[in-house]
C-alpha cells in the first residue's frame, strides 16, 4: 500500500492533531492517507463521540492504522497540569499547550446540568480595563483542536459526561479575534456526528467585533453574548478600548440585524462597577438603548483582582439597578460569580499556577 503524505505535513513541522477536523476533513485525510473512507468515520467517532485517550483504544482499527496515526497525528498536544475545585463545586483546569503557553477552563454546576467555559486564544489584545487577562496581553490563537480539545478532555475526566450540556466561550481571548478557527470548532461541537451539543446550549460573548458579528450570524446558530458593560460611549471607551472602533450604535445595529430563532434573545453582559457604571442615570440610559430589542441583561457585580483598580458596588445598588431595569421590562438577572476562591471567576483567568 502507498501512503501520502498529506499536504499539511509538508507545510507545517508540527504534527497535526485530528480534533480539529470535522467528520469530512478525517474522511478525505484518511482517503490521502491510503485507507478507506469509512475508516475515518470510526476516527471521528473514537474522538468526538466515545472521547478515546489514546490511538490504542480504538480498538475496532488495524493495527497498522493505529501505529500510522501515532506516527502522523499525535493526541493529546494538551496537557493537564493544574486542577482546582472551589467551595461552591465550580472546577478550574489549567491545560499546557504544546509551545508551553497555558490556558483555563472553568466547569460550571447548575441545578441539573454542567456548564463549560472554554478559552479562545491565549491571553487577549482587547485591553478591557476591568480584565485580568486583558492586562496579560496577547499570546496568541487557539487552533480548533486547542479549543475543542478542551471539552473533550473534561467531558472524559466527568463521572457523568452526559450531563455537561453547555458551553460557553467566555474564558480567557475574544473569541471572535480568532474567527476561523472558532467557528470550525462550533460546528465540531454541534455537529450530530461529532459532540452533538445543542447549539440553542452553546453561547459565546463577544466585547464587540461588529463585522464578525454579522458574519457569525450567517455563518452558525449558536447564542451571542454582548459583554456591554456600559451605556454611553464615554464610559464605555473608557472600560472597553473596541468601543472607539465599534462605538455602541454600530454594535446595537449589528445585534438588531442579528438572525435570532423564535424566541431566543442576546444576552448583555453588564458588570457592575462602583462609582462607574452603576447609578440611576445608567439603568435609566441602558433600559432606553435595549429598547425594542429581544435583550436580557446579566449583571455581573466586578470580580476584583491583584492590582485592579475597580471594586463592586455594595448591593443595594446592585439591587436597586436591577430593580430599575425590571421596572422597565427587562429581563435583568444577577449573575453571582462562582468560584472566587480559585480565581475561576470571570475576568480572574490568567492561565498561571495558583498554588
Ligand atoms: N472576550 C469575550 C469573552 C471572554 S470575557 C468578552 O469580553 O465577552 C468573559 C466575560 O467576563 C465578559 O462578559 C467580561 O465582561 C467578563 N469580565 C471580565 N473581567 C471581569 C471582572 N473583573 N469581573 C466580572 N466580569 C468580568
Ligand atoms: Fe478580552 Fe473579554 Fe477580557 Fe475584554 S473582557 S480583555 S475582550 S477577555
Amino acid at each position: 500500500m502507498r501512503i501520502h503524505q498529506p499536504s499539511q505535513m509538508v507545510r507545517v513541522k508540527m504534527p497535526i492533531d485530528l480534533k480539529g477536523f470535522d467528520s469530512r476533513d478525517i474522511e478525505r485525510w484518511v482517503l490521502e492517507c491510503g485507507f478507506p473512507a469509512y475508516r475515518g468515520r470510526q476516527i471521528h467517532s473514537w474522538l468526538f463521540r466515545r472521547l478515546a485517550g489514546s490511538y490504542e483504544d480504538m480498538s475496532d482499527l488495524p493495527k497498522s492504522l493505529r501505529s500510522f496515526l501515532s506516527r502522523e497525528a499525535t493526541m493529546n498536544h494538551m496537557i493537564p497540569v493544574d486542577h482546582l475545585r472551589s467551595k461552591d463545586g465550580t472546577e478550574k483546569f489549567l491545560f499546557e499547550l504544546v509551545d508551553g503557553c497555558r490556558i483555563e477552563s472553568v466547569l460550571i454546576p447548575e441545578r441539573d446540568h454542567w456548564t463549560l467555559c472554554i478559552s479562545s486564544q491565549v491571553g487577549c489584545a482587547m485591553g478591557c480595563r476591568f480584565c485580568l487577562t486583558g492586562k496579560q496581553g496577547f499570546r496568541r490563537n487557539l487552533s480548533t483542536a486547542e479549543i475543542v480539545d478542551q471539552v473533550i478532555q473534561i467531558r472524559r475526566s466527568m463521572e457523568s459526561p452526559e450531563r455537561l450540556t453547555n458551553v460557553v466561550l467566555m474564558g480567557m481571548g475574544e473569541p471572535l479575534a480568532n474567527y476561523e478557527n472558532v467557528v470550525k470548532a462550533l460546528h465540531i461541537l454541534v455537529s450530530e456526528a461529532g459532540m452533538n451539543f445543542s447549539h440553542r446550549k452553546i453561547t459565546l460573548s463577544t466585547s464587540g467585533l461588529v463585522p464578525e458579528i454579522r458574519k457569525l450570524g450567517r455563518d452558525t446558530t449558536v447564542n451571542l453574548a454582548i459583554s456591554l458593560n456600559a451605556a454611553d460611549d464615554d464610559t464605555r471607551n473608557k472600560l472597553m478600548p473596541v468601543n472607539r472602533r465599534y462605538p455602541i450604535d454600530e454594535l446595537l445595529n449589528a445585534c438588531r440585524a442579528f438572525p435570532l430563532p423564535n424566541r431566543r434573545m442576546i444576552t448583555f453582559e453588564y458588570i457592575l462597577i462602583d462609582g462607574i457604571n452603576d447609578r440611576k442615570q445608567h439603568s435609566l440610559l441602558l433600559a432606553g438603548l435595549l429598547r425594542g430589542l429581544r435583550a436580557k441583561v446579566n449583571l455581573i457585580p466586578l470580580n476584583p483582582h491583584e492590582g485592579s483598580v475597580f471594586s463592586p458596588p455594595p448591593m443595594e445598588r446592585i439591587l436597586a439597578f436591577q430593580e430599575q431595569l425590571i421596572d422597565r421590562h427587562l429581563t435583568a438577572i444577577i449573575r453571582k460569580s462562582k468560584g472566587q476562591d480559585i480565581l475561576a471567576a470571570c475576568g480572574q483567568l490568567s492561565g498561571k499556577y495558583h498554588p
